[in-house]
């Protein structure tokens, strides 16, 4: 069974990735097993150098393939962010917020403009470095709708806040739905089939 080092170390992202790549067979661990692997330097102005920037550390660093996603969230209000910044958008730049302290920058953004919502999307890029070196990269997005009230206690990071349709966030749905409508889901289906191609 092949092994291939997920880098990260968001326990959402590694159940839906796992969920995704349940078809192929492969052995996926996470960096919560390399605890002295260090931190790659996520300063890329895009998710795809930022992807790519991740998935070369930690292979260079396991000798591992490797597999890196770099997601975030797109206001329309907000010009585009909290984008690249996702993760750290209530933090600085070399340290993450809390998904609540985000979540709270985020809706006082929203009000502070007078908006109780705004246009969103979800954006995800996943780079693969197989061992021998070979670089595969996929993308998607999903559509929404940030408001200011969130609901649901599912999924992780904005997803209470990212209405799906007029009643729903991705904080409502299962991990199966989720998986069908999400950037990550169909980044995952592309790599899925991507990996199934070159390993055949
Ligand atoms: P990254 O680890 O630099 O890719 O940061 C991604 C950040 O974007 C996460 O910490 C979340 O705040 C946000 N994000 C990405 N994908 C999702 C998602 O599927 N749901 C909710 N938040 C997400």
């Amino acid at each position: 069974m092949k092994k291939i080092v997920v880098a990260t170390r968001n326990d959402g992202k590694v159940r839906e990735i796992k969920d995704a790549f349940s078809r192929l067979p492969v052995e996926l661990v996470s960096l919560a097993d390399y605890p002295d692997v260090g931190e790659a330097v996520e300063d890329g102005s895009t998710f795809r150098e930022n992807a790519l920037k991740k998935a070369r550390f930690y292979h260079e660093k396991t000798g591992e393939a490797c597999l890196a996603d770099d997601s975030g969230l797109e206001v329309a209000a907000l010009g585009g962010a909290p984008g690249v910044k996702s993760a750290r958008f209530a933090g600085t730049d070399t340290k993450d917020a809390s998904d609540k302290d985000n979540n709270e920058k985020l809706v006082k953004e929203l009000l502070g403009l007078g908006l109780m919502d705004s246009a969103a999307d979800y954006r995800c890029v996943l780079a693969f470095i197989d061992e021998d070196g070979t670089e595969l990269v996929t993308e998607g997005r999903c559509d929404g709708t940030i408001h200011v009230v969130p609901h649901g206690m599912g999924g992780f990071g904005y997803d209470p806040y990212f209405y799906v349709d007029d009643e729903r966030t991705m904080a409502d749905i299962t991990l199966e739905e989720k998986q069908k409508i999400s950037h990550r889901g169909a980044a995952l289906r592309d790599m899925c089939d991507k990996l199934a191609d070159i390993w055949k």
